[in-house]
């Protein structure tokens, strides 16, 4: 029971209103929205990988910001926790905490949750709706055979590097939401906005990556959590890195080279391959740098190698 409730709408009328319209589409859904618990039947020979991830207003997004592009993003950045481990997505369950029923934020939040909940054929199951200040909590669902899944702890030295997409983009956006002046501006505020989950790529990656990881906290921290869990270092290639002509230009105009390095939001895949296995990949990817058994992450900038010690988006410090 809640302390306090707010709803002109009610809990109920709300769910069954903006978040009860999908069909089931996966056979691991057995009971759906409705009862007290969900229920999910694991195929044999899978494990379900589990993952819980929330969005804060004016912590992970602005206020005010667009909520057709929040509900894509806040599904966007769980399926990419699961693409990340090479699972393939089945179900969700939606925690929303509100500070009012806004119908209109409400069907437009359900319409970006849900568009991109339907690419992937993904169900939601469940959830919780309370109000309180605007927070948005995803746990999502995934399969993988078992024994499959891509760790951050099975980075071998000797592995190359490798990244899907682009780096740099979506800090580039965040810059411009902050008052940085850009001209191509739409399409880094567009990687900024509506990241894309990288599951095909994850899926293709099963059995031929070693360590895998999606770079949610910039590319130095999230490397180094590979890099900690593995026990080994590694040497990125600066000439190597995928830059966008844009965040080239904004390295350019500001000397800030080091953006790309530890700017989140890119949510693409970094992983390692053992050089045997590297002629397997069939994910569109660039090779950033090795795996090495020095301890510790560094940079070959045009052949000076420096320790790198710059560190990812940390909440409580
Ligand atoms: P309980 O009080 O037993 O936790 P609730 O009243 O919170 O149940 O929820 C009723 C049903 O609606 C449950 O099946 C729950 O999973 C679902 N539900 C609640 N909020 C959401 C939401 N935001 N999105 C999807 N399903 C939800
Ligand atoms: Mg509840």
């Amino acid at each position: 029971m809640p302390v306090s409730t707010a709803a002109p709408l009610s809990e109920f009328g709300l769910i069954q209103r903006f978040f009860t319209r999908q069909r089931v589409k996966n056979p691991t859904t057995c009971l759906g929205i409705g009862d007290d618990c969900a229920l999910m039947s694991i195929p044999d020979c899978y494990e379900l990988a589990v993952t819980t991830d929330t969005m804060v207003e004016n912590v992970h997004f602005f206020a005010g910001a667009a909520p057709e592009l929040l509900g894509h993003k806040l599904l966007a950045v769980n399926l990419s926790d699961l693409a990340s481990m090479g699972a393939i997505p089945v179900s969700v369950t939606l925690a929303l905490t509100l500070p009012r029923v806004d119908e209109n934020w409400l069907t437009a939040f359900a319409k970006g949750f849900l568009a991109l909940a339907e690419r992937y054929s993904v169900d939601l199951i469940g959830g919780d709706t309370t109000s309180g200040p605007l927070t948005l909590t995803v746990q999502a669902m995934g399969l993988v055979p078992k024994g499959r899944a891509l760790m951050r702890s099975t980075a071998k030295p000797g592995d190359f590097i490798y990244m899907t997409g682009f780096l740099g983009d979506a800090g580039l956006g965040l810059k411009i939401k902050q008052g940085y002046i850009c001209a191509n501006s739409d399409a880094a505020l567009k990687r900024f906005n509506r990241p894309d989950p990288q599951i095909e790529a994850g899926l293709a990656l099963r059995g031929i990556a070693h360590a895998c990881i999606d770079l949610s906290d910039g590319l130095a921290g999230d490397l180094g959590h590979i890099l900690e869990q593995s026990r080994v270092g590694a040497c990125l290639d600066w000439e190597a890195l995928p830059l966008s002509e844009s965040v080239l230009a904004y390295i350019n105009d500001t000397g800030d080279w080091s953006m790309p390095l530890v700017a989140g939001d890119d949510y693409e895949l970094c992983f390692t391959v053992s050089p045997e296995q590297v002629g397997r990949l069939a994910v569109g990817c660039r090779k950033i740098g090795v795996i090495e058994s020095q301890l510790g992450l560094r940079l070959n900038k045009s052949g000076n190698i420096q320790p790198l010690e710059v560190k990812g988006f940390e909440h409580f410090s």
